[in-house]
């Protein structure tokens, strides 16, 4: 199957070539084998789309809502249509098992297109508040810049509402992973979308992330990825006050009570945070068990984490880690890990687990972990578990939200009344009650240095929209 060609950027409508000569490698990371060539724009190219996004906001920000239900409906038909392609990018670019890709990773990109489509059947853009009308119309010109973990998925949760709210923008996907967003764009030139709408500029942080962030003529920066990365785009976009939504980094807890079915608790924590290897931010990493059950969680933990296979096979239930770097932070925090004294229970950074070559690390559990450990603390974002004890509820919530993050969060109890009293203690943004999953109409987002956006549903959408208070109109 071919690869897209990331060595063009898509601006005004057209396939361009890049202003400078610079160009970075895709890496395979479970070869280690370059599989693309990409292009790194610069400020040159930044400007170039923005000014093509900005000439095309007036008139796209007039289209009727059942115009854009139909722009976003061809959109999701085709991105369904080429699930194999997309899958097989995300699959090379960052290293999801093909299995994973299919299932997960590519139709995460219909599953936002389709909520935004559902969210347009019933939404108000323009509501009465007292003698007054109050509309919420398009923000502008959007920058989008988007990790390597989720590709597909963070792309679609920030251009299908932003199409839906009429507003145009320029997206900058990592650098890492950029194979399938060029797949996205071929499908909006197909379905033709008005010229300027959408715009594609390969880049790294520096060269285009930052001069997107700064630049005049964007309206609002939607970002996921890094704290650290949030922290500098804030700064940047402060002097033109523009509006900043923010996806950041996390530390999520499970507090699994003592009158949880203990084994179906741990168990399903594990696979669940080893999901595309521990590579997502609102992964519940931090499992907090009652100190007498410790050594029976410990056990299911070890046993469910040591069933996981690791390695470059289509079905494996772990794959690579999606880039060297990543790579390496995991090995060194493992190491930190085993130097702090925690307690290795399966996995490690052995090679007999893995295969030779590629960015492997295999499902890995620690018990015996402290708050104070810097695995308790630091988002590791790989396959690693911490295990650690809470002798009563009130410091197992004390110690779930002894975090600078506030992502995500989970609580397992004998009732859903009694997990959900946990839930409202909790600092993050989400909770999951007993095992339930994610929910594409309810918003994805954080607390604390987690961000302060939120995506998905009607309050991704929001995030795209001003409010404009019409005095008199009802008068
Ligand atoms: P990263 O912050 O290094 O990069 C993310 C994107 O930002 C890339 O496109 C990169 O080129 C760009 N970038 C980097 N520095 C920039 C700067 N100064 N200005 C503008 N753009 C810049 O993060 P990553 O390593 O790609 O992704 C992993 C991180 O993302 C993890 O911390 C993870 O928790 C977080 N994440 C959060 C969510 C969420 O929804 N909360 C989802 C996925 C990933």
């Amino acid at each position: 199957m071919r690869l897209p060609d990331a060595t063009r950027f898509y601006i005004g409508g057209e396939w361009v070539s890049p202003e400078g000569k610079d160009f970075g490698d895709v890496i395979n990371p479970a070869t280690e084998q370059v599989v693309a060539k990409v292009a790194y724009g610069n400020q040159n190219d930044v400007d170039k789309a923005v000014a093509a996004a900005k000439a095309a906001f007036p008139s796209f920000a007039r289209t009727s809502i059942a115009e854009r239900k139909e722009l976003l409906s061809a959109i999701n038909a085709k991105l369904i249509e080429r699930n194999e392609d997309i899958a097989f990018a995300i699959h090379q670019e960052m290293g999801a098992p093909m299995a994973l890709a299919r299932r997960a990773q590519a139709p995460s990109g219909p599953q936002h297109f389709e909520q935004i489509l559902k969210e347009l059947e019933s939404y108000s853009f323009s509501e009465k508040l007292g003698t007054t009308t109050v509309r919420h119309e398009p923000i502008g010109v959007v920058s989008m810049i988007t990790p390597w973990n989720w590709p597909m998925n963070q792309i679609a949760t920030k251009v299908a509402p932003a199409i839906a709210a009429g507003c145009t923008m320029v997206l900058k996907p990592s650098e890492l992973a950029p194979l399938d967003a060029i797949i996205l764009a071929k499908i909006i030139d197909e379905v033709g979308l008005p010229e300027g709408v959408f715009n594609l500029v390969h880049g790294d942080g520096i060269g285009v992330g930052a001069p997107l962030t700064a630049h005049k003529d964007v309206d609002m920066v939607s970002f996921t990825g890094s704290t650290r990365a949030g922290i500098a785009i804030s700064e940047a976009a402060a002097p033109t006050i523009k509006r900043v939504s923010l996806e950041l980094g996390g530390k999520s807890a499970a507090i699994i009570c003592p009158s949880a079915p203990i084994e179906k608790a741990v168990a399903s924590t594990i696979k669940d945070l080893m999901l595309n290897s521990g590579q997502s931010c609102n992964a519940r990493t931090r499992i907090l068990v009652h100190k007498d059950d410790y050594v029976k969680a410990a056990k299911v933990a070890a046993e469910t984490a040591g069933g996981m296979t690791c390695s470059a096979s289509d079905t494996a239930d772990l794959g690579p880690i999606a880039n060297n770097a990543q790579y390496r932070k995991v090995r060194d925090l493992i190491q930190i890990g085993i130097e702090e004294g925690a307690t290795l229970l399966a996995g490690g950074c052995q090679s007999a687990l893995t295969p030779e070559n590629g960015y492997f690390i295999p499902a890995t559990v620690f018990g015996g972990v402290t708050p104070d450990m810097t695995i308790a603390r630091e988002e590791i974002f790989g396959p690693v578990a911490t295990l650690m004890t809470y002798e009563s509820i009130e410091e197992a919530i004390k110690i779930a939200n002894n975090s600078e993050y506030g992502l995500s969060g989970a609580v397992w109890a004998g009732t859903t009344e009694e997990a959900g009293k946990i839930a409202s203690e909790l600092r993050t943004g989400m909770v999951h009650l007993n095992g339930a999953g994610l929910d594409s109409a309810a918003p994805f987002g954080g607390f604390k240095m987690s961000g302060n956006g939120r995506e998905w549903g009607k309050h991704g959408l929001e995030e795209f929209l001003e409010v404009k208070s019409v005095y008199g109109a009802n008068q």
